[in-house]
């Protein structure tokens, strides 16, 4: 007896199949994209699904095909084909969804998986109980398990293969489950042609079904079940993907945050919370195998001349070089990272001692020295520093950078553009330098800085003709500190620009008031330091002084060395030559203390000379200083410049400058720099408003 198909079914058995061989793969994604009790809620409801899919791909198969008998299935048979299926691919879900697939593993699973598939399919076939039994051709029953396997192996590959959740991975797997579809069904048509129904075959089996009812009936609930395990799948998908995207974006804004608070934002390189941390571990490494490491503190010298003269884009872009260089020059595992401002500390996690610092240090040096090329200038700078190594000078990170701070510092006092390893006699000064510098900063804004006033007296008559304006720092803690102990610190530091801002616009506001108030018009004298006389906008910042005050450029004086003056000398004449333009007097500072010659001070437009303190001192007892003072007086006034003579003390030193012909004098003699209110006194003494008696102070 020949059995017909009805291909319609037939078509439908495919579609079924390929369906759940897709939804099999996409259960495998699940599962090894879960963990735990989800993800064996996941096996378990997909291998029902799965199974229930392939089970009545199988029964629509059986369904599709009919014999000219009526027939029907055992139930309960027909039932445990069923479990069997729902085995079967709980195994295969078991299998595909492990972290690893050998070719043992995947062998043996696809033989199972095949002769389980196999088993469903001959237990379906015997629920529809003929009389006679149908008989098989071996050959095709063998070729169908054969097929089953094969299938099995090709199907548990490609879903381990494809556990990914890419849009790419769905159009793999969608052509996948095609292919899995027709190796299933293939095997079940197989299967039912390897059956052989003798002509007088009655089927035995009960309750006679209606085909087409139960057809659709089967198809709809199997596809039920399957699009919605496969929309559970993709949705759970999403929800993972999302939580996925969500912790990633958490976790990159972390590392973000974590970036920004160990590195410093201009050159990238990390900062001093990022550096302690390293030398504390590299400290402990040396420490286990008995290994040295070396902490290298880099200062730029001069670096806050190029920031204050050609703009801060220029600075950072150089600290960006000099960023660059140094990192170029240590190995991977050291670090390079930046204090701020110019200062760079470099860790060198394993050397064999203080000589390799050092060949490191000159390496640096070397590097450093070679112009950078910043937005079309040629820049140089050079750098000063100090070696701190453990464990001969520290075991701690805060001790370490402490130590080969203070030997950089010391590289600076000495010359700077040099290495110097630490020593302790260098750590006496050192913390309280770092305190100062550190009250500096805040001092301005604090407002603890002051002006006192040193009346400049008239040698021939002895009237007050113009005061000089020194600065004060009125510390918290230490009291009143006088300019040597912060002005070369202020300098170094670059800090010196703001407060002698403050200085030139103090002592202008305070010379106007007291002449609104009535007190003669005197000239204010204010010194101008180095790097103030250097910046570009020197000029600008007086002009705004005296705008501010509207005090009259005569009563405005400068004070610079003579040293400054000399440094760049084509530079200052035009700097010189604008502020005699403007009205505002010059006069040079502690003359005699540096190389200059008068003859040659003779091009620059200068008013007054001040001889240093250090000829005045002894110009009574010392022939030598006497004939210094002389000469100088009398080249001075060849020059038409009037002579100023500082630190007069004594009457014995005024009378004996009187001889020699100086025009005016400063000094303790007269008075001691004073504050604001006590220099009144002076000036009301000048025109008797009241009487006032400033004691001579005596020398010290
Ligand atoms: P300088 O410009 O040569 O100022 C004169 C210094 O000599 C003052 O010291 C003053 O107190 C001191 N002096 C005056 N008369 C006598 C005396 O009879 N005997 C002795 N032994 N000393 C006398 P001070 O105020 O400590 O200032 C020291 C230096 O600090 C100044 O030297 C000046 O170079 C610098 N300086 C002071 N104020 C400023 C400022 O506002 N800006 C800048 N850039 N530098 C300043
Ligand atoms: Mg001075
Ligand atoms: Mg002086």
């Amino acid at each position: 007896m020949l059995g017909t198909y009805n291909y319609g079914l037939v078509v439908i058995s495919v579609l079924v199949a390929i369906l759940a061989s897709y939804t099999a793969l996409d259960l495998a994604s699940r599962i090894t994209a879960s963990r735990g009790k989800t993800a064996r809620a996941w096996l378990v409801g997909g291998a029902f699904s799965m199974g229930s899919g392939i089970w009545s791909m199988h029964f629509l198969g059986m369904l599709a095909f009919s014999l000219p008998i009526p027939l029907g299935y055992d139930i309960p048979v027909t039932l445990f084909s069923m479990a069997i299926a729902v085995v079967v691919s709980g195994f295969a879900l078991h299998i595909v969804s492990r972290d690893s697939l050998s070719l043992r593993k995947l062998t043996i699973g696809g033989v199972l998986m095949g002769l389980g598939i196999s088993a469903m399919h001959y237990t379906g076939m015997a629920a529809m109980e003929t009389h006679p039994h149908a008989t098989y051709d071996p050959l095709l029953f063998a070729a169908s398990v054969a097929i089953a396997i094969a299938a099995a192996i090709a199907a548990l590959w490609i879903a381990f293969t494809l556990r990914g959740e890419s849009p790419w991975m769905r159009y793999a797997k969608l052509g996948s489950a095609v292919i899995m579809g027709f190796a299933i069904t293939g095997m079940h048509y197989t299967g039912m042609a390897a059956a052989h129904f003798s002509p007088d075959t009655i089927c035995v089996s009960g309750p006679l079904v209606d085909n087409s009812w139960m057809a659709g009936t089967l198809t709809g609930t199997t596809l039920i079940i399957l699009s919605v395990t496969l929309a559970l799948s993709v949705i759970d998908a999403r929800m993972i993907s999302n939580t996925a995207n969500m912790a990633a974006s958490l976790q990159r804004a972390n590392d973000e945050l974590q970036r920004i608070a160990l590195h410093d934002p201009l050159t990238k390189l990390p900062n001093r919370v990022l550096l302690e941390d390293r030398i504390e571990q590299a400290v402990a490494h040396a420490e286990r195998s008995k290994a040295h490491c070396a902490v290298l503190f880099v200062d730029l010298d001069r670096f806050k001349m190029v920031n204050d003269s050609l703009g801060h884009f220029v600075g950072d872009e150089l600290l960006r070089g000099v960023a660059s260089r140094l990192h170029g020059l240590v190995r991977a595992e050291d670090t390079v990272s930046r204090m701020g401002g110019d200062e760079f500390v470099l860790l060198l996690r394993e050397v064999d001692g203080v000589a390799d610092a050092m060949d490191v240090a000159s390496k640096a040096l070397a590097a450093l020295r070679e112009p950078f090329r910043v937005h079309q200038q040629e820049l140089y700078v050079t750098p000063s520093i100090g070696i701190a190594v453990y464990p001969d000078h520290g075991n701690t990170a805060q001790m370490l950078i402490t130590r080969a701070d203070a030997a950089m510092y010391n590289v600076k006092k000495g010359g700077r553009n040099d290495v110097r390893v630490f020593a302790t006699e260098m750590s006496t000064f050192f913390p309280e330098r770092l305190m100062l510098e550190n009250d500096l900063r805040r001092a301005l804004e604090r407002r603890e800085f002051e002006l006192h006033y040193q009346p400049k007296v008239e040698l021939e008559n002895g009237a007050v003709v113009g005061m000089e304006a020194l600065v004060r720092w009125r510390h918290p803690r230490k009291g009143l500190v006088a300019p040597d102990q912060f002005i070369p610190l202020a300098e170094e530091s670059g800090l010196i620009i703001p407060i002698g801002r403050w200085v030139v616009e103090e002592a202008c506001r305070q010379n106007k008031a007291w002449q609104d108030a009535g007190m003669p018009h005197l000239r204010v004298a204010v010194n101008i330091s180095g790097l103030q006389f250097r910046q570009k906008d020197l000029l600008d910042t007086i002009a705004y002084a005296l705008e501010s005050s509207g005090l009259s450029p005569e009563c405005l004086e400068i004070e610079i060395t003579e040293s400054v003056v000399m440094q760049n000398a084509s530079d200052a004449i035009v700097t010189l030559e604008k502020l005699s333009t403007m009205g505002v007097h010059v006069s040079i500072d502690d003359f005699g203390t540096g190389y200059s010659s008068l003859s040659y001070l003779k091009r620059f437009p200068i008013d007054k000379l001040k001889i240093d303190r250090s000829f005045i001192r002894d110009v009574s007892s010392d022939m030598e200083d006497a004939a210094i003072v002389r000469a100088t007086i009398g080249l001075a006034h060849n020059l038409k410049l009037r002579v100023v003579a500082e630190g007069v003390e004594t009457a014995e030193q005024l009378q004996f400058l009187r001889a020699l012909g100086c025009d005016e004098y400063q000094g303790y003699y007269k008075s001691r720099p004073v504050p604001p209110a006590e220099f009144e006194l002076v000036l009301r003494g000048e025109i008797g408003l009241a009487p006032v008696t400033i004691s001579p102070a005596v020398a010290a």
